[in-house]
């Protein structure tokens, strides 16, 4: 199977999963979908290519995590994808848990820095950059989501803020939380590696966090609440990322592509 080119992507998170993205939603084209790619990783998880505002991106579900295949690969074979079909903007979504006291469910956040608390640490490609992780969250891209964002909620919506990696499956103990009080305002497992290998193929990445719980240790939250802002608000982030692909031009005005600089141990890979 032939990779597509396109210029944007959507790694989908807990927040389109029920809603069968982007099928049902206005002005969406689904040009082909159950697309699965060879990748050096082993197999790509399903990806459909689409259309909106005359633009093609390409969106898998649930950052392609799949029972069997280690997130690391799910990321790899992701990212892989994109830089065979050209990526150049990547926005992704999910739910998280409050580290700032000052923030309830449903707040939406967009993050403008992270804090890796993950082991997956060698999650790369091919190592033949090194990546400045100088503004790793596309400002440019972010402020698209932001105006994207303030025209379908009316709730709160923090356009900044620190997103801590967590590995999970699990959530994080009350100490955890403590610990990271003061260094992070959100807590989640998906952020990273995606934004290290967004900057390694060369694309711009931004994310749109929505909060499903408190954070241990902070506030009881409850199941039910979690499970209602799952199904409820699909729709939501849904168009929040169509609308901002829709406004957002392919040539970029950031300056991404400049915080990816050729390795200095080019002897090393070189090697290889
Ligand atoms: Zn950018």
């Amino acid at each position: 199977m032939k990779i597509p080119s396109v210029d944007f992507a959507i790694i989908g998170g807990s927040g389109t999963l029920s809603g069968n993205f982007p099928k049902n939603f206005t002005g969406v084209e689904i040009l082909a979908e159950n697309l699965f790619f060879e990748t050096p990783y082993g197999k790509s998880p399903a990806f459909r290519l689409c259309a909106v505002g005359g633009k093609n991106f390409l969106t898998c579900k649930m950052h392609g995590w799949r029972s069997g295949v280690t997130r690391a690969d799910s990321s790899r074979q992701i990212f892989w994808t994109f830089r065979a079909a050209g990526v150049k903007r990547i926005l992704s979504e999910g739910g998280v848990g409050t580290v700032n006291h000052l923030l309830n469910p449903r707040d939406l956040m967009i993050p403008d820095d992270y804090l890796d608390l993950s082991t997956r640490k060698d999650v790369q490609l091919d190592g033949r950059y090194l990546l400045i992780m100088r503004d790793a969250l596309c400002p440019e891209l972010r402020g698209k989501l932001l105006t994207a964002a303030k025209m379908f909620f009316t709730g709160r919506i923090f356009e900044r803020g620190i997103y801590a990696v967590t590995d999970g499956r699990h959530f994080e103990s009350p100490a955890e939380i403590s610990m990271l009080k003061g260094h992070a305002d959100i807590v989640g497992q998906s952020l990273a590696p995606e934004v290290y290998l967004a900057r390694e193929i060369g694309a711009c990445y931004a994310n749109l966090s929505f909060v499903v719980n408190y954070g241990e240790g902070l506030k009881v939250w409850s199941h039910e609440v979690m499970k209602n802002i799952f199904f409820d608000d699909a729709q939501l982030i849904g168009n929040i990322l169509l609308d901002t692909i829709k406004n957002t031009p392919a040539e970029k005005s950031c300056d991404c592509l400049n915080l990816r600089k050729e390795t200095l141990l080019k002897e090393i890979y070189d090697a290889e």
